[in-house]
């Protein structure tokens, strides 16, 4: 078998057979369930939900847990390679599965009660569940630790006060959960159920970025949870930063998958238009462009598949992440513009991608840590000197 997409340096090479089937599929489910309706619901601003229980019974969600739990225990490479192929659909697509996985399943698999693994985990794997995530508040985006949502003890109740900004899948959301501070400013996470008194969620309108995928605001007012509901095993800021570090893994991995799409999308392009007399991938000027997003991409495929490595090893730290993250979405961003310009006039209409993609790599350069913030991350890294405050 042969991995999909350009492969400069080989990759094939450093995959497994069931690696790359793994990825066969993921890009088959995206060219006939997803691409032929893109345009439609990104057009109307809204996600095909019936995709959802699709893409749990292919095993998307949470794929690399225990397969008690409803994981399929792939390796971390073989799950970078899902969101890779979801991402050349649209990051939308990769954003409902790193959020189910990365952000939903991982905390109540990591820091949940036997229950709530027994309850949640077999229902957000198969997508008869939706998950959500909800950290950023319309005050505090880079910043979630001077969060103001507030969980007071009541008994054996918790009641939950505040609200929630930027949340994918908010209103659709089954489950969320929520990350709160107590009586004593510790950050505390909670799994705040559908339907529960006070708990409301409303969807943000206006969004020219990730258009196809559900944004919403959550509001607690009053909401009374169980202390079985909260997620017994962290406490602290480190619990929200660590599921983070999940989703940004997707992210390092998916981003390529953009990339790659528009990348393919101009050389081809570049080999049929043709002005003055010759294609125009024939000029130096377009094949320098072509050249630095293949040399991105390459570098990008060899960094993510040293991410995966080093996260099955156990070795990844999470300034790795952000080096991932920052770096991979910031290529694929430069080649999503340099793929519209190749594509002149014909780059900002809908029967191509790329403009899409750059809309929603804006997105994608700005959640789950801005571009700055990583920097940031990497710098306290090498000097040892925190220079976010
Ligand atoms: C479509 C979408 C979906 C999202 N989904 C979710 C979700 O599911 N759950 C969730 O909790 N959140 C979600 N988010 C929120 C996202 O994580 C935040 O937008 C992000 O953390 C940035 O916060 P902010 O937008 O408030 O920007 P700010 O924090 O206000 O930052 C604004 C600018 O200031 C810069 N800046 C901030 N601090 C510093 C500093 N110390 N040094 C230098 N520069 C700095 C930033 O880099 C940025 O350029 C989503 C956002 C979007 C757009």
């Amino acid at each position: 078998m042969k991995y999909i997409g350009p492969d400069f340096c080989n990759i094939t090479s450093s995959l497994t057979d069931e690696e790359l089937l793994i990825q066969k599929t993921a890009n088959e489910f995206v060219s006939q369930e997803f691409l032929p309706i893109v345009n439609e619901y990104y057009e109307k601003g809204s996600f095909p939900l019936d995709l959802i229980p699709k893409m749990g019974e292919l095993g998307f969600f949470g794929a690399t847990l225990p397969k008690k739990y409803g994981g399929s225990e792939i390796s971390s490479n073989a799950y970078g390679l899902i969101m890779q192929e979801l991402e050349k659909g649209d990051s939308g697509l990769r954003s409902v599965c790193s959020v189910q996985g990365g952000l939903v399943m991982f905390p109540i698999y990591q820091y949940g009660t036997e229950q709530q693994k027994e309850k949640w985990l077999p229902l957000l794997a198969s997508g008869e569940a939706v998950g959500c995530f909800g950290l950023t508040e319309s005050n505090n985006g880079s910043d979630p630790g001077g969060m103001k949502t507030k969980a007071v003890k009541d008994g054996d109740d918790w009641i939950i006060n505040g609200s929630k900004m930027w949340i994918t899948n908010g209103s659709i959301a089954d489950v969320a959960v929520v990350w709160a501070k107590d009586e004593e400013d510790i950050v505390r996470g909670f799994l705040l159920e559908k339907g529960m008194e006070g708990f409301t969620a409303s969807d943000i309108h206006g969004k020219m970025s990730l258009r196809a995928s559900i944004t919403s605001e959550l509001f607690m007012k009053d909401v009374r949870v169980p202390d079985s509901n909260r997620l017994p095993n962290i406490e602290g800021l480190k619990g929200p930063l660590s599921c983070l570090t999940q989703a940004r893994y997707s992210i390092a991995w998916g981003s390529i998958g953009a990339a790659i799409d528009c990348y393919e999308t101009a050389l081809s392009y570049s080999k049929d238009r043709k002005q003055f007399g010759k294609p125009i991938g024939g000029f130096q000027l377009t094949q320098q462009k072509l050249v630095y997003m293949i040399e991105e991409i390459t570098k990008a495929q060899l960094l993510a598949l040293q991410l995966g490595n080093l996260k099955d090893s156990g070795d990844l730290d999470f300034s790795h992440i952000s080096l991932g993250k920052k770096n991979n979405v910031a290529i694929a961003r430069e080649s999503a513009r340099l793929s519209r310009e190749i594509l002149g006039a014909n780059g900002i209409m809908d029967d191509y991608s790329v403009m899409r993609h750059m809309m929603n790599l804006e997105t994608v350069y700005t959640y789950e840590g801005t571009h700055e913030i990583h920097t940031l991350i990497m710098g306290q890294k090498i000097t040892d000197i925190p220079a976010f405050e």
